[in-house]
């Protein structure tokens, strides 16, 4: 399948051939008790993460970001804590980039914190380089970050982590894998949260981990004591959700790129962040390894005050946490992902009161910019 196109992959990549009945579909196995010894010779177990719906998922995804092979969860937290843990002990190091996404800083300052790893952040690729030690296992990035769209240089963050013998990973759950495949550019590890893009219709939580069978062994073995998997049922809406995803994206980078040009000429728009701009400081970084710039953008109003009145007004877009579906969903970082962050150092990270980001959904191009017209007014 890796030779096919994105969507031959999106639609036919794992599929489990139906030879009973000549299904088009995979068909739903929904046992948690499966025959031992097994006529497979497998120990099949949901919490192995080794049933024949997890394996669809496995495979689609793994065939997508070109991958030998992936793990299932069932949200993106359980697969990017699994994959911390199994990699990390007391007395290691790891470098982050600033400004991951929420539910990442947590886990690190609250859980790795309490296991004595240590950990440093850094917000460049000379950051990141700077904040490697000794003891230093693991880098770890987002790019298109979350809400300003920076993008970090991925073959410059690889050859980093070969250079120092450190594994490097990435959550590209804002890119996916139709516009851009960071295991190409030679990062080690790729996570996703499949709740977001990869499933696309903001009604399944589940995560993924993709990268070579050696690392993927590594992380299923801890999995199965942590016990995140996803169940058969909502793997099969996953599944349904990743035929379409190939499609999905080439409507969300258009719509998003034509807002951004909308939003950037508006004037009550004081600033937009979108990598496919010209003007984003990482356009040029973005063009090179990027197929396409993705769904998301923020913007900054010129009067914050105006926020409130903006979410009340729209009628299309939806004020809402989370990203990724096909519907438009708006938030305002200030008040959601960084709340907690003090005010000083929250603006200094860019993160103003009027900044306001927008997951660009599929609906019709014209009705999007009439809702934000109005709503701006
Ligand atoms: C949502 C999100 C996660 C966490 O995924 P869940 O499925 O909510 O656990 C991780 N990384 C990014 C970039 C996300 O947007």
């Amino acid at each position: 399948m890796k030779d096919h196109g994105f969507s031959t992959r999106c639609i036919h990549a794992g599929t489990h051939h139906d030879e009973q009945n000549g299904g088009a579909c995979s068909p739903v196995f929904t046992s948690t008790a499966y025959a031992f010894p097994n006529p497979a010779g497998l120990n099949i177990y949901p919490r192995y993460f080794n049933t024949p719906n997890q394996r669809v998922i496995n495979r689609k995804v793994a065939a997508l970001e070109g991958g030998e092979a992936a793990v299932t969860f069932g949200s993106g937290m359980a697969a990017i804590s699994t994959l911390l843990m199994a990699h990390l002990k007391p007395g290691d190091h790891a470098v982050f980039q600033q400004g991951l996404y929420g539910g990442t800083a947590q886990f690190i300052t609250h859980e790795l914190s309490r296991l004595r790893v240590e950990y440093s952040w850094g917000d460049s690729v000379a950051g990141l380089a700077e904040a490697i030690r000794p003891a230093t296992k693991l880098i770890y990035i987002e790019s298109p970050s979350n809400p300003l769209l920076r993008c970090l240089d991925l073959a410059a963050v690889a050859a980093l982590g070969k250079r120092h013998g450190v594994l490097t990973v990435i959550d590209n759950t804002f890119a996916t894998p139709i516009n851009q495949n960071p295991l190409a550019q030679g990062m080690d590890v790729v996570v996703h949260s499949a709740t977001k893009y990869l499933n696309g219709h903001s009604d399944v939580n589940a995560g993924i981990v993709v990268a070579s069978a050696a690392i993927i062994t590594r992380v299923a073995a801890c999995a199965v004591n942590f016990g995140g998997m996803l169940d058969a049922h909502a793997c099969a809406q996953l599944e349904r959700g990743l035929k379409t995803l190939a499609l999905r994206m080439e409507r969300h980078n258009r719509n998003a790129a034509a807002l951004a040009d909308f939003l950037l000429n508006h004037p009550a728009v004081a600033r937009v962040n979108y990598p496919g701009l010209p003007g984003h400081p990482d356009h040029a970084v973005a063009a090179a390894q990027m197929r396409g710039f993705g769904g998301m953008l923020s913007f900054e109003l010129r009067d914050p005050e105006r926020v409130d009145h903006l979410l009340q007004r729209l009628r299309v877009v939806l004020p809402a946490l989370s990203l990724g579906g096909v519907e438009s969903l708006i938030c305002v970082p200030s008040r959601t992902s960084h709340r907690t962050m003090p005010r000083e150092e929250r603006l200094r990270a860019g993160i103003t009161d009027g900044l306001v980001r927008l997951s660009v959904g599929i609906e019709d191009l014209a009705d999007l910019q009439a809702d934000l017209t109005q709503a701006l007014t």
